[in-house]
């Protein structure tokens, strides 16, 4: 299929004008897309399809969860240093040091390969990845778009690569767009890598679901008419949304013991969602719902709007009888909430950009520069690596000793700091700078005073309050400081202050 290449590229500014009509600079964009078909001429992905297609594909899909212009710019260009005929350099000069930032952290990112020949190997390059993230939630975003391009052609890779990519996507980047509450994302990335991965199960699921799905679609299609009646009786503007369950979400349900292959038991193989403008409207809209069908005893409603899941998700679920006595879940939400549960991080990030642009500024000017949306994204990491190291199934693949016993704490400004677990506030000191050990007064850990022995948690925000004049560390602290960084310095500065 030969797709024309400018007609593609109009696609993606439509896309931008459709969320950021304010930001965009075609002219901008144009010299990039030109940038980019220039450093990867003559070259072709595996289907037959120029290269430079596939960065564009890259940057739709970053368009697709609304990201800001620069981003979709590294997205454009995020294989021309690696497979094309591009130096940093060149994107320096050309698109600025921000682009080219994200250009190479993704670089970085791509480098480490997560499957090392040894296990500790795997954890080490698991750890390096974590910290090249860190620095910029966009990275990571250019990073799955990019994933998610590749395991959509996927089919044209070699047969013995695909498993093993197939295997990593599940593994490890599912995951992780998971904790970033990006659903929609997470799900697509299954259904990708499930066939490659569990070929035979996946025929079979696919091939015993099929009379399930339509019964359910039939059943909904039903509902749906019912209830857009009854919001439109009550002067509520609703949008209903129906789905089907995802097929690898379906097969791990069906393989729970408690399930075990009974589809009568899955209650969401088919759901409704009920999307309204505000958050009373949510509840006006539940009431309908459970005037016309018959709550579910016991396993009814969950408000995640008066109390949002971990990750921030926010959403009515509520399990009623549908026509015909079948259990069935309908979910009730905003529209704000929807984006929010479809793209997560991406859709918090995009929506505090544009909002805080003003207060940004005035922050700068004010000599301020913490940045709470990275701390936000930082502590996210964070639950997820406790998700990770919490989890059997990965403990079973790899022993992850190493990854356990070390801990990542954040600066006021959100850098990030890996420490060995048991490491103090004067490990930290250390850690930040050498210097800072003889300047340590006090600190404080997640903005409250805390003791210098104290023992931080992954997560932690820690803030050394410094002294005025240099002083002589304290004995005491070898008692209990852990790095050997720690150790030596102060070792080392008590021997040369006591001469
Ligand atoms: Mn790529």
């Amino acid at each position: 299929m030969k797709r024309s290449l400018e007609k593609e590229f109009e696609k993606l500014i439509v896309k931008i004008k459709g969320y950021n009509a304010d930001e965009l600079d075609v002219k901008f964009l144009k010299k990039v897309w030109k940038f980019s078909k220039l450093a990867h001429s003559g070259q072709k992905r595996l289907s037959g399809d120029p290269y430079v297609l596939h960065e564009l594909e890259t940057a739709k899909n970053l368009a697709n969860w609304k990201l800001d212009i620069k981003t979709i710019a590294a997205g454009l260009l995020h294989d021309v240093v690696e497979d094309g005929a591009a130096t940093n350099e060149d994107i320096i000069d050309n698109f600025g040091e921000e682009v080219t930032g994200l250009v190479s952290g993704v670089t970085k990112v791509s480098n480490v390969k997560l499957r090392g020949k040894k296990e500790e190997e795997f954890v080490e390059n698991l750890r390096k990845m974590f910290l090249a993230m860190a620095k910029d939630l966009r990275v990571v975003l250019v990073k799955l778009a990019d994933r998610l391009h590749n395991m959509q052609t996927l089919s044209y890779v070699a047969e013995e690569k695909q498993e093993r990519i197939a295997k990593e996507t599940l593994e490890v980047f599912a995951p992780l767009v998971e904790r970033l509450g990006m659903g929609e994302v997470k799900a697509e990335l299954d259904d990708l890598a499930f066939p490659y991965v569990y070929p035979a199960e996946y025929e079979k699921v696919k091939e015993k679901s099929q009379v399930h799905y339509k019964k359910a679609d039939l059943r909904i299609k039903k509902m749906k008419r019912t209830l857009l009646k009854k919001l439109s009786d009550q002067a509520i503007k609703a949008k209903i949304d129906t789905r089907k369950k995802h097929l690898y979400s379906l097969w791990k349900k069906l393989e729970r013991p408690g399930v075990n292959w009974n589809f009568e038991r899955i209650y969401d193989i088919g759901a409704l969602r009920i999307l309204v403008d505000t958050v009373s409207q949510c509840y006006a809209a539940l009431g309908i719902v459970h005037q016309c069908y018959k709550l579910v005893p016991h396993i009814g409603v969950s408000d995640f709007i008066a109390q949002p899941k971990p990750n921030g998700y926010q959403s009515i679920h509520t399990i009623v009888f549908s026509p015909g006595q079948k259990i069935i879940e309908v979910q009730i939400r905003t529209y704000t909430m929807h984006e929010q549960a479809e793209f997560g991080m991406a859709a918090h990030w995009a929506y505090s950009q544009a909002k805080s642009k003003g207060v940004k500024d005035e922050l700068l000017a004010r000599g301020i520069s913490v940045d709470k949306d990275k701390l936000a994204w930082v502590k996210q990491l964070t639950e997820w690596q406790k998700v990770i190291t919490d989890s059997e199934e990965f403990l079973k693949a790899v022993k992850f000793d190493t990854l356990s016993r070390r801990i990542f704490v954040f600066s006021p400004k959100g850098d990030v700091y890996d420490l060995p677990s048991g490491a103090t506030p004067i490990d930290f000191a250390y850690a930040v700078h050498t210097g800072l050990g003889k300047y340590v007064k006090s600190a404080k850990v997640n903005e409250k005073i805390s003791p210098l022995s104290k023992k931080l948690e992954s997560g932690d925000v820690v803030e050394v309050i410094k002294g005025k004049s240099p002083k002589k560390p304290s004995s005491r602290w070898l008692d209990f400081v852990v790095t050997l960084q720690a150790k030596h310095s102060i070792a080392k500065q008590l021997r040369r202050l006591d001469s």
